[in-house]
């Protein structure tokens, strides 16, 4: 028997992405139909999202008065799909991004998902105008935070999970705001909404969910943690029982080197058309011969992703023959320091600032590896892809990095499992050495050659991840 689940989420690809979190939302439904799960995805109707609908879109839902203004929900399908959109013009229909315009966040963020999350709750009491209703509500990262605690609150009858994406976000408000999100005032307690003074949807979130879950499962035992669960450690470690973390998986049609439309062809069978790309996208950049690694950075650039890191360690790394290109955007200053770092090598170090999806896969057929030295990772998708694409992945050893990439240490090279580089902890001395380990390791060929294969030969899909998230739901109806 087919069983539903709403998953509530403010980004999904293809309809808007501005981090991995749309990735996952995007790929879970086409990835749970497998195990008889169907799934729809409820977002807000940003401008231009309807449009995008291929079907025609059906009003499934109405509310006269939703946190201010009237709404609907329409129903629609894109790319194979099934997404219910939030239409409530007061709320969404805005010039700018999804939660910040050119004045920076917009001031009525908590109203906007906390009337997304209600929404989904009422869907779940309900049901919806077709007769479809959820079993198991999916909600992800603070924009959907509420929901689990609505569904509380309105005894809609269904099991909740919560997906922690990244802690750093978290869905602070005014708790003068308590009324007209709809909250009931004694919940506004240390042990429900309320955090250090402020309100918080996520937090909202973590106490009502049936379960949560994250990305990684180091991820998963790191938020328990001071150093990484930014002030819900203590939320989270209560609720140790019910968390677990499931890796992401890769969408493997749209990263596989040997089908990619970017690419000449390759495969670990054929490794030829690597080299190939490798020329190419050394002629793209504009540089000199590398005679070292050609290392790529695609990333948020950020503190997060410790690209601070990178600079402090190009001067020995080039010396030693090495190159790099950079695709990103992000912090100012680190926008600045890597771009000041390709004036003065431009024969070895190429930096494109901004966001391309078609020069990303140039940039992961051509490198020789991918550096992610994040300060704490999730899950992380660049070292996927690097692994899928014999591009070797350097990580630090956190979160679903840790997971994913296993360290070519003697023991690792002579039992033939390793598949890149780790290092810990994120600082520069220990990131030098890992620079210094990848000269070393890319002049030992046959070495080389052997990790890029493992890495090649891994199984990246969605196949296990969504076998996992069904498992989930299913201990959650059984229980
Ligand atoms: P996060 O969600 O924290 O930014 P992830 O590694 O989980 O990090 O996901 C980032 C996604 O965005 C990946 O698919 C990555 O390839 C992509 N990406 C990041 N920056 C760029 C960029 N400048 N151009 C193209 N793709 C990018």
């Amino acid at each position: 028997m087919t069983r539903r689940v709403l998953s509530v989420a403010s980004e999904c690809v293809p309809l808007l992405k501005t981090g991995g979190l749309a990735d996952v939302v995007g790929a879970l439904p086409k990835a749970l139909a497998d195990h008889d799960w169907q799934m729809r995805v409820m977002m807000p109707a940003y401008p231009g999202l309807i449009e995008r609908l291929a079907t025609d879109p059906e009003i499934l839902w109405t509310d006269a008065d939703l946190f201010g203004g009237t709404a609907n929900i329409l129903g629609g399908k894109v790319d194979g799909i099934d997404v219910v959109l939030l239409n409530a013009p007061h709320l969404y229909d805005r010039p700018g991004g999804p939660y910040s315009g050119p004045q920076g966040d917009y001031w009525d963020n908590a109203e906007r998902f906390a009337a997304l999350s209600w929404a989904a709750a009422a869907i779940c009491k309900a049901g919806l105008g077709d007769g479809w209703k959820p079993d198991i509500l999916h909600a992800h990262d603070w924009q959907g935070g509420f929901a689990p605690a609505y569904v509380r609150y309105m005894k809609a009858p269904v099991k909740t999970v919560i997906t922690v994406h990244n802690i750093a976000f978290q869905g602070h408000a005014d708790p003068a705001k308590l009324a007209a999100l709809r909250l009931p005032p004694e919940e506004f307690r240390a042990d429900a909404l309320e955090y250090y003074g402020a309100l918080s949807s996520l937090k909202a979130g973590l106490v009502a969910a049936d379960a949560i879950t994250t990305v990684s499962p180091t991820y998963a035992n790191e938020l328990m943690r001071p150093e990484f669960g930014m002030g819900l450690q203590g939320v989270i470690a209560a609720r140790a029982a019910t968390v677990s973390g499931i890796l992401n998986g890769v969408d493997t049609e749209v990263w596989s080197p040997s089908k990619d439309p970017e690419l000449a062809p390759y495969s670990a069978a054929k490794m030829a058309g690597k080299a190939k790309n490798r020329a190419a996208l050394i002629k793209e950049f504009g540089l000199g011969e590398v005679p070292g690694p050609l290392a790529i950075v695609v990333s948020r650039l950020t503190a997060q992703k410790g690209i601070d890191l990178i600079p402090g360690a190009l001067d020995e790394f080039l010396g030693r023959g090495g190159g790099l290109i950079v695709l990103g955007s992000g912090e100012a200053a680190l926008e600045g320091a890597v771009a000041q770092a390709a004036r003065g090598r431009p024969d070895r170090i190429g930096v494109m600032i901004g966001y391309d999806e078609a020069l990303s896969h140039r940039m992961f057929g051509g490198g020789d590896a991918v550096l992610v030295p994040s300060r704490f990772e999730p899950c992380g998708l660049t070292q996927m892809y690097g692994l899928a694409y014999g591009t070797v992945p350097l990580v630090a050893a956190t979160g679903g990095l840790a997971d994913t990439v296993i360290d070519a240490n003697p023991a690792a090279v002579s039992a033939g499992v390793a598949t890149g580089l780790t290092f810990h902890p994120t600082d520069g001395l220990a990131f030098g050495q890992a620079m210094r380990r990848l000269c070393a390791l890319y002049e030992d060929r046959k070495t080389w050659s052997k990790i890029q294969r493992n890495g090649m030969k891994q199984n990246l899909d969605w196949s296990q991840s969504s076998a996992r998230y069904a498992a989930l739901y299913e201990s959650l109806l059984d229980a």
